[in-house]
């Protein structure tokens, strides 16, 4: 999870439970839920001492290794490929049910020597243990309290587990927005901050601008007018487009590249910009309206031309997902507990990947709380576990119980 997106959890409201009818408590599973405690933090150091930064192939086996022989210890039929690991379960129900959380950390080898693995108080310290071991610790001990209480209301139940969410997710997001696409609902396990116990209900896309300008070549002291100054141009388009307004996305150039030497007028140059989204066809949008602007030149003769590359695309809770959350509430209120919704952020998830097909109904931040993600101090909060395990346990049966 990108770490702005953390950020600008904060200040939020709760939403006010007051007034709403508060269901008691499935007590046989919360029971599950408090044995599952202890053992869950056990699996979660186990996953904090594999060192698995998104470049360390080795690290990232390893914990394909571990996760690979849990899921086969809960009944999994276990598939990996492209540093991803698949797992499938059948049930007898009809949904069908996802589960996601990510194995990279952006930390470096070696991390374990400067920031070791440790209990302080309500927190557990450590490298990647909340963004994301948390959500894999969350989901093996979600389906191993489920299985023990006898659950199989699904037709298929799947887990993938990627190695390159922090890096953009350019090898797994295809495998994953498949996936999705072909379940009712996913689940994703992404951290949310503490104190504020929370879902999250958007997060932007990203994609890239590249804007390339073509003049022509001549000698700037003996024959300027024979050319056609592309940095000239290129300035021109920049400011052009500066200030574009297309709703649901968001530009700004960030890089350029022009001219070789300072005796020749530039025949091209290059500018990239860095684009944020939050409406699913805002590369499209945001492609058509940069086209017609910049169709008009300053320098005569060039051409401009602007292509956007998309990556990660948007998250955004649709009303069904909304729903959802506000079931997640009531869920939460059963035990006693606050659940906020966080309207949005400008960091970015593979909830967004999974929302693709905008088959599945996907909700976002499952995973455990904590704070630090991506620092030197990243923790998990203890007092989340418990309630984390009873929400993922109840969505996961009223979502393959719903028709
Ligand atoms: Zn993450």
């Amino acid at each position: 999870m990108n770490k702005l997106l953390l950020a600008v959890m904060l200040g939020v409201a709760l939403a006010a439970n007051s007034g709403a009818c508060v269901a008691a408590p499935d007590e046989a599973l919360l029971d599950a839920a408090r044995r599952h405690e202890a053992p869950l933090l056990a699996t979660l150091k186990e996953l904090v001492l594999i060192e698995s930064g998104s470049s360390d192939a080795a690290g990232l086996a390893r914990m394909g290794d571990y996760a690979e022989r849990r899921l086969k210890e809960l009944g999994a039929a276990v598939e990996r490929k492209d540093g991803i690991v698949t797992a499938r379960f059948k049930g007898t129900g009809v949904r069908k049910l996802m589960l996601m959380a990510h194995m990279d950390t952006v930390y470096q080898p070696g991390i374990l020597a400067t920031q070791p693995y440790r209990v302080d108080g309500k927190r557990v310290y450590g490298p990647g243990i909340a963004d994301d071991k948390s959500g894999i610790a969350l989901i093996l001990h979600t389906l191993a309290l489920l299985r023990s209480a006898g659950w199989r209301d699904y037709a298929q139940l799947t887990v993938v587990f990627n190695s390159d969410e922090e890096i953009g997710s350019r090898a797994s997001g295809d495998w994953i927005a498949m996936q999705a696409g072909e379940h009712d609902f996913v689940f994703s396990c992404e951290p949310h901050g503490a104190p504020l116990d929370g879902i999250l209900l958007s997060a932007s896309g990203i994609a890239t601008a590249t804007m390339t300008v073509q003049g022509r070549a001549a000698h700037a002291g003996v024959a300027a007018k024979a050319g056609r100054n592309a940095l000239i141009e290129l300035s021109h388009q920049l400011l052009q487009t500066k200030d574009i307004e297309v709703p649901g996305t968001q530009l700004n150039w960030t890089r350029a590249n022009v001219g070789m030497v300072t005796n020749q007028i530039p025949a091209s140059a290059t500018a990239l910009g860095d684009v944020r989204l939050s409406a699913p066809d805002g590369v499209q949008r945001l492609q058509q309206a940069l086209r017609e602007k910049v169709a008009t030149p300053l320098v005569s003769d060039t051409v401009t031309t602007v292509e956007l590359k998309a990556g990660r695309p948007p998250y955004l809770a649709t009303a069904a997902g909304r729903a959802w959350a506000a079931k997640a509430q009531g869920i939460y209120a059963e035990i006693g507990r606050e659940l906020a919704l966080y309207p949005g952020s400008g960091g970015g998830t593979d909830a967004g990947y999974a929302s693709r097909s905008g088959k599945a109904i996907v909700l976002e931040s499952f995973g455990l709380g904590g704070e630090g993600v991506h620092g030197n101090d990243e923790y998990i909060t203890l007092d989340s576990v418990l309630p984390r395990l009873y929400l993922l346990s109840r969505m996961l049966q009223e979502a393959g119980a719903s028709r």
